[in-house]
Formats: structure tokens, sequence, C-alpha cells
């Protein structure tokens, strides 16, 4: 039986009088890619908001890993929170300390890991994205394509169930977007359970074991990649690709 670690239950968020997500349902299994793909303003970066509570939903409920994320305690829910890594498109490192501190940091802070310790993990993870010679340079002497790999390997210190991207190339210049994809495709081929929100649509179909369509405030269409780029069902998914491809 494949383990469920992120469910929705009628997820709604409503900002004002903008109703943003209306009725979302869906659940992502361990082990998961799923690519959530839309037009821009249909709500995919709230939802992912929503996903690990950084936003809070109107209504719904948010269950991971059996735990109801909506209906908890801010104490337990930072807790649960660590489980889930997420990545922005704009990576957010901190500019006053090295690759390493920026690794670092939150395992000793926030999980009283060893400095030792940290910096073991943080080492062979710069290694895995690549980037075991920047350690000691700070983020602003990388480029855009090493700075998110950084933010990647940050949010994987924290040991994630699940790791959570919005958008995650869409602020680099082309030539960066590929090491940072690699960097992504490695990590689903590892087993890691991934919600990728992107505009990739090359990434989408060889990555992603399903694509979420969302649009309007629902996911309309939830489908393989297969499937969903060679025959969408919805004219909302059909408009949508054609504009793209
Ligand atoms: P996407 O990521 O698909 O482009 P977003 O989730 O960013 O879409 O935005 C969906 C809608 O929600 C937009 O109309 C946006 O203006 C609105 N929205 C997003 N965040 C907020 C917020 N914090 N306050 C008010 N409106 C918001
Ligand atoms: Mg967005």
């Amino acid at each position: 039986m494949p383990k469920t670690i992120v469910e929705v239950k009628n997820l709604k968020k409503v900002y004002g009088k903008n109703e943003v997500l209306k009725d979302i349902s869906e659940k992502v299994e361990q082990g998961q890619v799923i690519c959530v793909i839309g037009p821009s303003g249909s709500g995919k970066s709230t939802f992912l908001r929503c996903l690990n509570v950084l936003e809070k939903p109107t209504a719904g409920k948010v269950i991971f890993e059996g735990s109801e994320l909506t209906n908890i305690s801010d104490k337990e829910l930072n807790v649960l929170r660590e489980k889930m890594g997420m990545v922005f498109q704009s990576f957010n490192l901190f500019p006053n300390m090295t690759v390493l501190e920026n690794i670092k940091l939150a395992p000793m802070k926030v999980k009283g890991v060893s400095e030792t310790e940290a910096e073991t993990t943080a080492k062979e993870l710069l290694a895995k994205v690549g980037l075991a010679d920047k350690a000691s340079q700070f983020p602003q002497s990388l480029s855009g394509g090493q700075q998110q790999r950084v933010a990647i390997a940050r949010a994987l210190a924290m040991n994630p169930e699940v790791m959570l991207f919005d958008e995650p190339t869409s602020a680099l210049d082309p030539e960066m977007v590929g090491e940072v994809l690699k960097v992504m495709r490695d990590l689903a081929d590892s087993g890691m359970t991934m919600i990728v929100v992107t505009h990739e649509m090359g990434f989408a179909k060889e990555v992603a074991d399903q694509v979420w369509f969302m649009a309007d405030g629902y996911i309309q269409e939830v489908a393989s990649p297969d499937e969903f780029f060679s025959n969408p069902k919805s004219e909302r998914a059909k408009d949508f690709l054609n504009k793209i491809l």
C-alpha cells in the first residue's frame, strides 16, 4: 500500500472577495513527483503555501503524514513544517552568511544538531548539488543557478519528507535552468516526494508521475504527463497548452 504523505480535503482559500482556491481535494503518495502547472494567477503559489500552512486555508483540511495541520497548535505545526522543505523562485539565501553557514543554520538552531554533524551533512549536500568547492563563498558571489542549488541543499539539510518547489527556475537565466533541473531530477530519482510548480514542460513530461492542471480555483485535471500533454481533457487545459507549446 502506498503511504499518503500529504492530503488536502476541500481546501479553500479566499483573499477578500477573491476566491483563489475554491475546492481542492488531492493526495500525494510517498515517492511521487507531482508537477503543478497552470496559468499565472491561478493560485499555484497559494496552494503550495497552504500545504505547509504558511498561508492559513480559509476552509478545508491539510493532512501531513496523518496529522491535520489545519487543526493543531502552532508548536506542533512548527515541528511538522520542518519536514516540508520549500524552495522559492527567489533563492532567499542569507546574504551575510557563507554557503556552508546557510546550510548549517536551521539544523543547528531548529533541530539542535551539533555543529560537527551539521557541517558534515552540509558538505555532503553541497557535493550532491555539485558545489563542494563553494562552501566558504557568500551567496552574492554565486550565479543564480548556483544559489538555487544551495537553496535546495539548505532545504534538504532538514531531512524533509517532502519538497515543495515554487517555480524554482523562473528567475534564472536560461543557461542556468538545466543545472537546477538536473539536481531536482536526481532528487526525484532518489525517491524524494516532490510537489513542483513549474513552467518547465520538459521536466514535467520526463520526471512527473502526475501533472495537476490548476485553473480558476480548481485542480481541473490530474493525469500522467503522457496523457496530459497528448490528450488534455478540459478546454481550459487545451487552451493553456496551445498558448505555451
Ligand atoms: P500563481 O502562483 O498561480 O501565479 P498566486 O497563488 O500567486 O497564483 O495568486 C493567485 C491569486 O491570489 C492572485 O489573484 C493573487 O493576486 C492572489 N493573492 C495571492 N497572494 C495574496 C495575498 N497574500 N493577498 C491577497 N491576494 C493574494
Ligand atoms: Mg506563483
